[in-house]
């Protein structure tokens, strides 16, 4: 089990569970999303997995008009642009992610600070269904 390890590799088996999980450093407090093996506050390894309750608000944001291949083959391109943006979670830790619901046309209109819901992005890469992390304009 990747979970174990407080690892990528547990955080997305999460994410395929449609859950977006941090971890918690045991000793001191401190949030990780995405998770760390590891607290980089006090250096503790006793981790343990956090649910995050899904709300933030936007923090920086990129239109993308020429994205890696697997967007291009999503159907994202000049013509139909995506955003990608950093959220900081109520809780705390930030996480980048795909924004779903703003309007890409203006995006001298979209504000740092526009809350953010959670959800999930399903895509179909290769002949995998793919479940990503992503937010909503809420
Ligand atoms: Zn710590």
């Amino acid at each position: 089990m990747s979970k174990d390890l407080f690892s990528a590799a547990g955080f997305y088996e999460f994410v395929e569970e449609k859950k977006l999980m941090g971890t918690k450093c045991k000793s001191c407090g401190e949030l990780f999303l995405p998770p760390r093996p590891m607290c980089s506050a006090c250096h503790g390894e006793e981790m343990e997995w956090v649910e995050m309750g899904g709300k933030g608000k936007l923090e920086a944001f990129t239109v993308t008009l020429y994205g890696p291949t697997r967007m291009v083959e999503a159907g994202y391109g000049p013509k139909n642009p995506y955003c990608v943006g950093i959220v900081r979670m109520d809780e705390g830790p930030a996480i980048s992610a795909q924004i779903l619901g703003l309007d890409l046309s203006k995006p001298e209109e979209i504000e740092v600070g526009t809350p953010m819901q959670l959800t999930f992005i399903n895509r179909t890469e290769g002949e995998k269904e793919v479940t990503f992390v992503g937010f909503e304009a809420a």
